[in-house]
């Protein structure tokens, strides 16, 4: 096929104008580089439980650790927040997590801090069959840390008893909602 000598050079320049695109693409995906460092900062930030086991045995104290990475539980009528009734927010002592409003507690007697409800999404359920009970295990959603469990003899409207060791949370009453 004979190409004429103005079709030709046409061809030229449109090869010349998609490379001078391609190198311009490069360099805009180059200046593009300490964004996504920015998105990752932010993702780590928002991620606390990236925080390895010396991590947590450093910023927590020897009973913090042993109640919220190692899912022990405080002796009964010693908590801090057991008579507390403050009004404010509870957060999870392992992330600052808010996880419990005061309007949820009440006095259950049992020796523990007691919620009829947990803030939405704050915690998560996870079964636990140890020291031969089938007990239902509350954790910290965001940072996974033992916080108590969660009973079903707690009173109207949620029928349920969170109760919850006081060394898991920080009260903080400039949280109010
Ligand atoms: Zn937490």
């Amino acid at each position: 096929m004979k190409i004429c000598p103005i079709q030709k050079s046409s061809g030229i320049l449109i090869l010349v104008f998609l490379s001078f695109n391609l190198i311009s693409q490069i360099q805009a995906q180059g200046k593009t580089i300490p964004d996504s460092k920015l998105n990752l900062n932010e993702q780590k930030k928002d991620n606390p439980m990236k925080r390895t086991d010396s991590d947590w045995k450093r910023i927590l104290s020897p009973e913090e650790y042993r109640i919220l990475r190692d899912k022990g539980t405080e002796r009964a009528f010693t908590g801090k927040y057991d008579g507390h009734f403050e009004e404010g927010t509870y957060k999870c002592a392992g992330c600052g997590n808010k996880i419990f409003d005061s309007e949820s507690k009440y006095r259950s007697g049992c020796g523990w801090p007691a919620f009829s409800d947990a803030l939405p999404e704050s915690v998560a359920e996870t079964k636990d069959n140890t020291m031969g009970m089938a007990r239902v295990e509350i954790t910290c959603s965001k940072c996974e840390s033992h916080l108590g469990h969660v009973f079903n003899d707690g009173p109207n409207p949620t029928g349920l008893r969170y109760c919850i060791n006081s060394v898991s949370m920080d009260f903080n009453q400039e949280e109010k909602k």
